[in-house]
């Protein structure tokens, strides 16, 4: 095996890998590139009353907030940043080739969230979690970019 058919196929290997350890961390993956997370501050607005400094300072309401990125890996490559870039952990550069539709990106990205609230439907019926406040979340309006 020549050493370029050996990087291609460690790199194939590492990007199967990588979705697999995102969807570990909990990550909904849409489609290759993008994803949804639970915000704890969505998790603590509807089990404790507790509000991400957004909703106190520019009234975003936390419970109707998504934390998303619509680029898992960085588009930018800032020279003196911190993070590891794709290229760096042998992720394939073409993994930031996403074509997705944006108004379909909102859309799977708003699944991903109700998604994530049907967890809390027991709570509701329970009464630990108010109601109106719970219907309220399944219509979230505002995204916080993780990048
Ligand atoms: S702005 Fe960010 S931290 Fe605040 S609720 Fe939205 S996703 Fe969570």
């Amino acid at each position: 095996m020549n050493i370029s058919t050996l990087i291609h196929s460690t790199h194939r290997k590492k990007f199967n890998v990588f979705p697999e350890i995102l969807k570990k961390q909990k990550y909904h993956l849409i489609e290759k590139n993008s994803a949804v997370k639970k915000c704890r501050w969505l998790h603590k607005s509807l089990t404790e009353n507790k509000v991400c400094y957004k909703q106190k300072f520019y009234g975003i309401q936390s419970h109707k907030c998504i934390q998303m990125t619509p680029t898992l890996s960085c588009n930018l490559k800032c020279k003196f940043c911190w993070r590891a870039h794709p290229t760096d952990i042998g992720i394939p550069e073409n993994l930031k080739a996403s074509n997705i539709d944006p108004e379909i990106l909102v859309e799977k990205t708003i699944e991903a969230q109700r998604n994530i609230l049907s967890g809390y439907k027991s709570q509701v019926i329970l009464g630990k979690i108010d109601k109106k406040k719970y219907e309220e979340s399944l219509n979230p309006c505002h995204a916080g970019y993780k990048s």
